[in-house]
């Protein structure tokens, strides 16, 4: 769904986010400073520590150095002792070879020894390239010497070779050492077979006098230097080496010779430290010479550093200088390899650091979560909320604040959720009695219908229905006599008692059932899933049975009856009009007498058109003259004399024939129509009274009785039209005389009072027509001027048959006298109801049996021939 709302949150950031990105920021800074830091320091630990190592290195180097190169200075003083004590002698060559052996195994890093003097004699061992030794010694024959080949034993297997040109006093290594007179080391120098770089350490043998007398020669092997150097292991990568300040290469730690075989001669020559196979030889010493010019300028240790292929390389150059050598220990090492070490701390730091990191963001993370969920989670209800899921709680957070927000949240949902329902109770509900509503009967109807269309649509057994519309009789009556207190009053009780009896045992049981008000003073009443009409009958028989009890009415007892419309599912389809029909069964019952039922036929239907359709023609009736005015006289029976007319309408339709007034006052009722008619009648019967006055004297003393509808009497121009009529018909008010009912004190009491006092001031008499079939109280009859009180013809009727109707009566008939009011009894159809009101003191009557109500000519014949009883 495109909701423009949410297209405006996604544009948003998520609280998720803000909380995050700073909390992570931050840890990020922090450990970025540990890690620049600890990176810092390293590297200044890097400088002390490569310092440091090539110290070390260093005196190690000249410390083994040092070493190796006295075994040559120690075996050169020995021998000269030996020869100055005699114990060694170059001239016994037996005696000298042995020694020499012995000493050859004694000191295995010396790859020669020799003796030569000047008378001269000459004695030396050496290793040849197969490892077996070599014997030289001087022949006094040849003038020169001869190789020998010895075995492991030390004896001699073969001569190997003959030089007759050596003679060592001619040889640099000899004379140098006799003409300087001391000890001294020879330049490293390159021996052929094997070819290998070696250097000698010569000390001259001196005569008391201080004259030399030979020279004691100890020759040692320089990769012995190199071995140790290799095994010196500086690092991965570090190298050491040392070179003479000429730049030629003495040893290194490479597996490189100090030396390269010459492509041109096939002799071994010397090699240059830089040009040496490996780089960082090369390299340094190339630095070397490009920082001292000349190394002998060296000449004490130095550290210095410089970048190879963009790596920093620590080196270290010490001198090396005693008897004649000037070396130059150098000790280059990349950074790498302090980095090793040194980057183990950073990279443990910077793992830790991003550990740490690491943790802290999913820590943020988590809680930013922990603290959005319950957030997302209101949000997300709200939304759910607001779409109308009403059950919508939430569970309340562990964070304080997030708790009371949640709390706050559920009060709210719960507070939406009470009112809704609350207002969703008072949609569908009637305020007053707490019924269902009209809304939600038709709902509930509808749904019955519909069950039952789908029933039918299956060929099951149909789902049968009914609706039965209540309507209590003259309910208005009641609510305009004593207020609408009471009538709510009244309203409630009733809607108990229904609620009651579809609650109980026996209704309950068989039979769903919805009660609703639908205002005013009718209910309906929808019975479902009926599987017997009869059932119907016999529930609707048991409401009615409801009004058999008196309602209470303020401590006062008062009976009240109903009646009820019925109608059966059938094929229709909409609520509405099971409701029409079922209130035209209504109107059936009511019409037919009060407290009955009727279920609805289809020829009810065309009954109320039918009635309609007389309301319609009703309004037609009095243009087309179809109206006229009967009247029937009131008779005086202490003097049997008529003392009255009444003035009853008639109606005779061409097609209806004669219409009761039974049933057309009522339609005239309903329609307002009975205000016109009304009016005509009060004119006709004035006009006909004035008349039979001018005719008759007799008639000057009688009274015109003219019924008066409640709808008339409330109208506002009331008295004007009665004024009018008086005035235009020219009759006496004191002839007219108004049947009113109980029901005109329906209307605003204080208008009726101003209504009859005026009325009464007229001079118009009053009359209480029906008189005992109302509700209302008896103390009108005090305050409103009557005149004359009609006892009902029902009470009449009954005088024989029940003897309650013989106490009203009678009783009556006290209260007019005893108030000072005529009293006439209505419908008097026998002479024992004559005698028996002649008895009890009525003075007036109208009934039957002294005239039905006649059409004027048929009275004024009456009237011509005598106005007396006698007569009729
Ligand atoms: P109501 O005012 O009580 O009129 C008396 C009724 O009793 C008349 O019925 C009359 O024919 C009938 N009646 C008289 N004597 C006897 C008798 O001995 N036995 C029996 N069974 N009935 C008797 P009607 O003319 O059919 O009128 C019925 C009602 O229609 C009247 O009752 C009155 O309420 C109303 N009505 C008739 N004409 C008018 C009218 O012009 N205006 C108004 N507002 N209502 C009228
Ligand atoms: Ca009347
Ligand atoms: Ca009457």
């Amino acid at each position: 769904m495109n909701h423009p709302e949410r297209n405006i949150r996604n544009h948003k950031i998520p609280l998720r986010l803000i909380l995050v990105v700073p909390f992570v920021l931050q840890i990020l800074i922090i450990v970025g400073l540990t890690g620049w830091f600890s990176l810092r320091n390293g590297q200044k630990a890097i400088n002390e520590l490569a310092s440091l190592w090539r110290e070390e290195i260093d005196s190690r180097v000249k410390q083994e150095l040092t070493n190796h190169l006295n075994t040559a200075k120690l075996v050169t003083q020995i021998n000269v002792d030996m020869m100055r004590l005699g114990g060694l002698d170059p001239k016994n060559h037996k005696r000298s070879t042995d020694y020499l052996l012995t000493q050859f195994q004694q000191f295995p890093t010396l790859s020669g020894i020799t003796i030569g003097t000047e008378q001269p004699n000459y004695v030396g061992l050496a290793r040849s390239s197969e490892g077996t030794l070599v014997l030289t010694l001087w022949n006094q024959d040849l003038g020169g010497v001869i190789d020998y080949n010895l075995d492991e034993s030390g004896e001699i297997t073969s001569i190997s070779k003959i030089d007759t040109d050596y003679d060592h006093r001619k040889r640099d290594w000899y004379s140098s050492a006799i003409k300087l007179g001391q000890p001294l080391w020879q330049e490293p120098y390159l021996t052929i077979n094997p070819p290998r770089l070696v250097i000698s350490f010569d000390r001259p043998f001196l005569d008391s006098r201080g004259q030399g007398q030979g020279v004691s020669d100890a020759e040692l092997s320089l990769s012995n230097i190199s071995d140790f150097l290799r095994n010196l292991q500086i690092g991965q990568t570090g190298k050491v080496y040392i070179l003479e300040n000429n730049g030629n290469l003495v040893a290194s730690s490479t597996s490189q010779e100090p030396f390269q075989i010459s492509s041109s001669s096939d002799e071994p020559i010397r090699l240059q430290a830089s040009q040496s196979s490996d780089v960082s030889i090369r390299k340094t010493t190339n630095y070397l010479f490009k920082i001292f010019e000349n190394l002998s300028d060296i000449q004490a240790p130095q550290q210095l550093d410089f970048k190879l292929k963009s790596e920093r390389q620590f080196v270290q150059v010490t001198p090396f200088q005693e008897s004649g050598l000037d070396w130059l220990v150098v000790i280059a090492v990349p950074e790498s390899e302090f980095l090793g070490a040194i980057e183990q701390n950073t990279r443990t730091t910077i793992a830790l650091c991003s550990f740490a990191a690491i943790v802290a963001s999913v820590t943020g993370i988590l809680i930013s979560r922990w603290l959005v969920k319950p957030i997302h989670a209101i949000a997300e209800s709200a939304d759910m909320l607001s779409s109308g899921n009403l059950q919508q709680r939430i569970a309340e957070p562990r964070a304080k604040e997030l708790a009371t927000l949640a709390k706050a949240f559920n009060q709210m949902a719960g507070q939406i959720q009470t009112s809704l329902q609350s207002l969703e109770y008072n949609a569908l509900h009637d305020p007053l009695t707490g019924l269902f509503n009209r809304t939600a009967l038709q709902s509930k109807l509808q749904m019955a219908i519909d069950r039952s269309i789908q029933a039918a649509g299956e060929r099951e057994v149909s789902s049968l229905f009914a609706v039965l519309i209540l309507d209590l009789d003259e309910f208005k009556l009641v609510n305009d006599s004593f207020g609408h207190l009471y009538g709510d009053r009244l309203l409630v009780e009733v809607a108990q008692r229904l609620r009651s009896c579809f609650s109980d045992k026996q209704l309950g049981n068989v039979l769903t059932s919805q009660v609703a008000r639908f205002g005013g003073d009718e209910f309906v009443i929808l019975l479902d899933d009926v599987s017997d009409v009869d059932l119907i009958r016999q529930a609707t028989r048991q409401i009615l049975e409801l009004f058999d009890r008196p309602f209470d009415l303020n401590g006062m007892e008062i009976f009240f009856g109903a009646s009820i419309g019925i109608v059966f599912s059938s094929d229709e389809d909409r609520p509405e009009h099971y409701l029409r029909d079922a209130d035209i069964a209504l109107y059936c019952a009511k019409r037919d007498g009060k407290g009955k039922f009727e279920i609805f036929n289809p020829g009810m239907r065309s009954n109320t058109i039918e009635r309609l359709h007389l309301g319609n023609e009703l309004r037609r009736a009095l243009s087309k003259g179809e109206l006229s005015i009967f009247y029937q006289p009131i008779i005086d029976i202490t003097s049997s004399r008529m003392s009255a007319f009444e003035a009853l309408m008639r109606w005779h339709n061409p097609i209806h024939g004669k219409v009761s007034p039974a049933e057309f006052i009522p339609i005239a009722e309903e329609t307002g129509l009975i205000v016109e008619l009304g009016w005509w009648v009060l004119r006709q019967a004035c006009l006909q009274m004035r008349s039979w006055q001018q005719k008759y004297s007799a008639c000057l003393s009688m009274s015109m009785c003219v019924n008066l509808s409640s709808k008339q009497f409330s109208q506002i121009d009331f008295l004007d039209r009665v004024k009018q009529i008086l005035r235009e018909t020219e009759i006496d008010p004191d002839n007219l005389k108004l049947e009113i009912t109980e029901s005109i004190y329906m209307h605003s009491a204080v208008a009726t009072e101003i209504k009859l006092r005026e009325l009464k001031r007229l001079g118009v008499k009053l009359s209480v027509d029906d008189f005992g079939t109302g509700y209302s109280s008896l103390s009108y009859l005090y305050r409103f001027p009557i005149d004359t009180l009609k006892i009902d013809r029902s009470f009449i009727h009954n005088l024989g048959v029940s003897d309650d109707s013989s106490i009203i009566v009678e009783s009556i008939l006290l209260l007019g006298e005893k108030l000072g009011l005529d009293v006439v009894a209505e419908g008097v159809e026998t002479m024992e109801e004559v005698r028996w009101l002649q008895d009890r003191g009525c003075k007036n009557a109208q009934g039957f049996l002294f005239s039905r109500p006649l059409p004027a000519q048929e009275l004024d014949l009456l009237l011509s021939e005598t106005v007396s009883i006698d007569n009729l």
